[in-house]
């Protein structure tokens, strides 16, 4: 087994945590920026998204619905919309173990480098934003999207009041039982019935 890096002289001036303690912990987070920068450039990606593309319509040309420049559109696989190709995204169908260990860093290194059209679907960047959100706090998709919605809504100073006042909700005192209230009236409005 070789040493490892974080264990050496060199790895201990290098991977220091906020205390200055050399820290194992930093050296994966350096590992798996760098993975994170092959999946930006791999090729097989660019081009399988090239191909999920088809050419636009006369009459989606006609309708303006899509920027004057927009050549190529793609299907949305969450919300099922059509984007023009630069809205559009490559999501792994299966998320990664995290890059924590050496086990989990090489299976990382195919996450980032070694997959094929098989294991990607096309999400627009919305949706893809919040499948990661998903992924980050367990729970359906429906959730998280609500979830960052209310985020949205409370990012606006008073914006949660607002919001609630609005729709006859007596807003709450703070802004964590507000949140709460956006996210409940969230789902009543999808779901179309109160809960
Ligand atoms: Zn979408």
């Amino acid at each position: 087994m070789l040493k490892n890096p974080w264990e050496t002289p060199e790895g201990k001036a290098i991977w220091k945590d906020s205390k200055g303690n050399p820290s194992e912990a930093k050296y994966w987070e350096w590992l798996r920026g760098s993975l994170r920068r092959l999946w930006s450039d791999y090729p097989l990606r660019k081009e399988w998204k090239k191909r999920q593309l088809r050419p636009l319509t006369k009459e989606e040309k006609e309708s303006k619905l899509f920027h004057p420049s927009t050549k190529n559109v793609g299907q949305c696989s969450y919300c099922m919309q059509w984007f023009a190709g630069s809205k559009l995204e490559c999501d792994h169908k299966v998320e990664s173990e995290g890059c924590t260990s050496k086990e989990t860093a090489e299976s990382f290194l195919w996450h980032c480098g070694g997959l094929t059209g098989d294991d990607f679907r096309l999400a627009c960047k919305p949706c893809h934003k919040t499948r990661s959100y998903q992924q980050r706090t367990g729970g359906s998709f429906e959730e998280a999207h609500i979830a960052k919605q209310a985020i949205a809504i409370q990012k606006v100073k008073g914006g949660d009041v607002k919001w609630l006042e609005a729709r006859d909700v007596l807003p709450g005192k703070n802004a964590k039982i507000r949140k709460q209230q956006v996210i409940d009236k969230l789902k009543e409005e999808t779901s179309g019935e109160p809960n």
